[in-house]
């Protein structure tokens, strides 16, 4: 096996962990991404940090009773141990470099690891394309260009699949008569262009990006050098930054009617948000939900006339104006509620639906990018019809730039616009 690592099952784990001073474990499983992300750390750091502490992989499913016996119900999962005893983090999932680094850190003398951080050798990695997020976007741009012959790197802050590896069902991508299971798509994708030969840094944090020069350096010890560069990092939803939001997100909270607008035929809905998006999509959910009530911070609507006028017309909509929500909750199954408070008189309440919509904006993700490149007034990136930006040799493709409409499908397109216009310079 590569690196300072040693393969054990769980016959040798007294052995090789527990009588050892210093022990890290890995419990990884076949055909898991999250543990081919890892792989690629563990075994780099196991040749910085092999020789104080000993590095140990198990194959989970093989060693089931060590796995239940340790409560590890999950690949991977990276525990850490000192004179036999469990220390540190559990440490599952998308695992981060700096994550490992710390808990390994942790269980040196501190001289120690100032001499190993100072050992680290940076790396450059030279590439014909950098693509920055693998959602939809940065996946369909990555199979082109591999399909195509040109180098392509995929550095995602998390794993592959952007927002479709969360979509519970995915119902309006062409090619599937049933309904798909989000992950499972997102994970096709990825797998695809896997296949097809783009190299993936996932997991990793992004330390810096020069558009410019086209570089973009990650988890401290690797600069990548492309000659152009696609910034397909989407956007996330705007929180309201109440409890239970995170916990309910695609689990009674929505955040896109044309998705989810269908599983409330006949029931009944709150939506949160009073401008243009929040209304016209109320118009949209109206032809399914029996019953939608707006709740609205201030004591107008912010939306255009039209759609005002229309939303007022409708009998199934009602308004809560000048109310903000506090607190989500869940009761069984799609029975949520929302705590609102009353902005004139203080007073709180709960209210109960089957769902809730939030439509409270989007925020693209391009804090890491210090460039100034053309943004619309929302702060998306402006691009040409060739998913060009402002600035030379960089492209934006998905969510991440200035669109009518953000679906799987329209961000599939931007990647196979940008991929073919690029691949053509690398003919
Ligand atoms: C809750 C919800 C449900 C949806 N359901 C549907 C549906 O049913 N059908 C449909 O067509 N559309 C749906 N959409 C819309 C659809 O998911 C998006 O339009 C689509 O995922 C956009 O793809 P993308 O590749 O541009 O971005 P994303 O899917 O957002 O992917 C962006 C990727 O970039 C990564 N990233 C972020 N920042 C960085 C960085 N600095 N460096 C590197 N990587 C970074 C992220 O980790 C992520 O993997 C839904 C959206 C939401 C929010």
């Amino acid at each position: 096996m590569a690196g300072k690592m040693k393969e054990i099952n769980q016959d040798q784990y007294q052995q090789e962990v527990l009588d050892k001073k210093l022990a890290v474990v890995d419990f990884y499983s076949t055909e898991c991404p999250p543990c081919e992300a890892l792989a690629s750390k563990y075994e780099d750091l196991s040749n910085l940090y092999g020789g104080d502490i000993s590095f140990v992989k198990i194959f989970r499913q093989g060693n089931k009773e060590l796995a239940q016996k340790l409560d590890v119900s999950g690949s991977p999962t990276v525990l850490f141990y000192k004179d036999g005893e469990m220390v540190g983090d559990k440490l599952s999932g998308g695992i981060k470099r700096s994550e490992l680094m710390k808990n390994l850190d942790e269980l040196l003398p501190e001289q120690r690891s100032k001499e190993i951080h100072k050992s680290i050798k940076q790396k450059e990695t030279e590439t014909d394309v950098v693509i920055l997020g693998g959602g939809p976007a940065g996946l369909t741009a990555g199979i082109y260009l591999a399909q195509a012959h040109v180098r392509t790197i995929m550095v995602d802050t998390a794993l592959p699949g952007g927002y479709v590896a969360t979509t519970h069902l995915v119902s309006n991508y062409p090619g599937f008569i049933e309904a798909q299971n989000g992950y499972m798509l997102s994970h096709y994708m990825s797998e695809q262009a896997k296949a097809n030969g783009v190299e993936f840094r996932a997991a990793v944090e992004v330390n810096k990006v020069d558009l410019t020069n086209k570089t973009v350096k990650i988890d401290g010890v690797e600069t990548i050098k492309a000659k152009k560069i696609i910034i397909a990092t989407g956007s996330r939803p705007r929180p309201l930054g109440i409890p239970g939001e995170k916990e309910y997100q695609g689990n009674g909270i929505s955040y896109c009617a044309t998705c989810d607008a269908k599983y409330f035929q006949d029931k009944e809905v709150i939506l949160v948000g009073g401008g243009n998006s929040a209304i016209e999509e109320a118009l949209f959910i109206s032809k399914f939900a029996s019953k939608i009530t707006i709740v609205h911070q201030f004591d107008e609507l912010q939306a255009n006339k039209v759609a005002q006028e229309k939303a007022k017309a409708d009998p199934k909509i009602e308004f809560k104006l000048s109310h903000e929500p506090r607190e989500f909750k869940k009761y069984g199954n799609m029975d949520m509620g929302m705590v609102v408070e009353d902005l004139k008189t203080g007073e709180r309440k709960e209210l109960r639906s089957h769902g809730i919509f939030v439509f409270v904006g989007f925020i693209p993700n391009l804090e890491n990018f210090s460039e100034k490149m053309d943004l619309d007034q929302w702060g998306y990136l402006k691009t040409n019809d060739e998913m060009m930006t402002s600035l030379d040799g960089v492209y934006a493709a998905g969510d991440i730039r200035t669109k009518a409409y953000r679906q799987i499908t329209t961000a599939v397109a931007d990647g196979t616009i940008a991929a073919i216009g690029i691949s053509k310079d690398f003919a």
